[in-house]
């Protein structure tokens, strides 16, 4: 929620409490209800959607750059607490994160052994990495089941994804922005928006390690194996 919404909420709550004490059809009692009702309208027109980047299916939305690079991610669960079902919506979002700003797509199989892929990138998730949320160690991503993050105007849906999606940053090429708790780039918030030099860079990269045919502007759903866990 941004700070306009929260005080927008501050003064409609208040309202609120007046109302419930004034007298119908006062004078004191309108000064109150007619802003109360322009205000309804205008929350009731903005949906209060935020900016969240999972809001109206992005999949659906055209790529802001073309060609949508693929990059091979294999994510290794054998390791992980979570169940493969519970990685898909993250899945999702780091998905969503990347294409919607970057013209990015990983191509995600889920796999139960450690065995990394000979082209692409690899990502292991397990319940604990000596304190860290997930850390790029210049091959390989490294990520906890349960990031903790801080609090961001606009904030990603799921801290794993958000922080799968900022290790692949590194991956790509990009160092840390700290200038804003909205930025991806930033540590451990749950910010996921990329600037114009970051895009740049990470679809130079891209375009190095990704599949040469790049014929799809959506991408892949993620390939959960059925005999992970089994
Ligand atoms: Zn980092």
């Amino acid at each position: 929620m941004s700070r306009s919404e929260i005080v927008e909420r501050f003064v409609l709550i208040s309202q609120v409490f007046f109302i419930l004490r004034c007298r119908p059809y006062s004078k004191n009692c309108k000064i109150f209800l007619i802003p109360l009702c322009l205000l309804l309208a205008c929350s009731a027109q903005s949906g209060y959607a935020g900016s969240s980047v999972v809001t109206n299916d992005p999949e659906k939305q055209s790529p802001p750059y073309l060609p949508v690079y693929h990059i091979p991610l294999r994510v290794h669960l054998a390791k992980s607490s979570k169940t493969p079902q519970q990685f898909i919506p993250i899945f999702t979002e780091i998905n969503q994160i990347w294409r919607s700003q970057a013209g990015i797509c990983f191509d995600i199989y889920a796999v139960n052994h450690d065995a990394p892929l000979k082209a692409g990138l690899d990502m292991w998730f397990s319940p604990y990495i000596g304190g860290f949320n997930g850390y790029w160690d210049g091959e390989y991503i490294q990520m906890t089941d349960e990031p903790v993050l801080g609090w961001a105007p606009n904030p990603a849906r799921y801290s794993a994804a958000r922080t799968a999606a900022h290790e692949l940053g590194h991956a790509l090429g990009l160092s840390h922005r700290q200038n804003s708790d909205d930025n991806l780039m930033r540590s451990k918030t749950y910010g996921w928006q990329l600037n114009k030099s970051e895009i740049t860079i990470a679809r130079e990269a891209a375009a190095e390690i990704g599949l040469k045919n790049n014929a799809k502007d959506t991408c892949k759903r993620p390939l959960i194996l059925k005999e992970v866990h089994d």
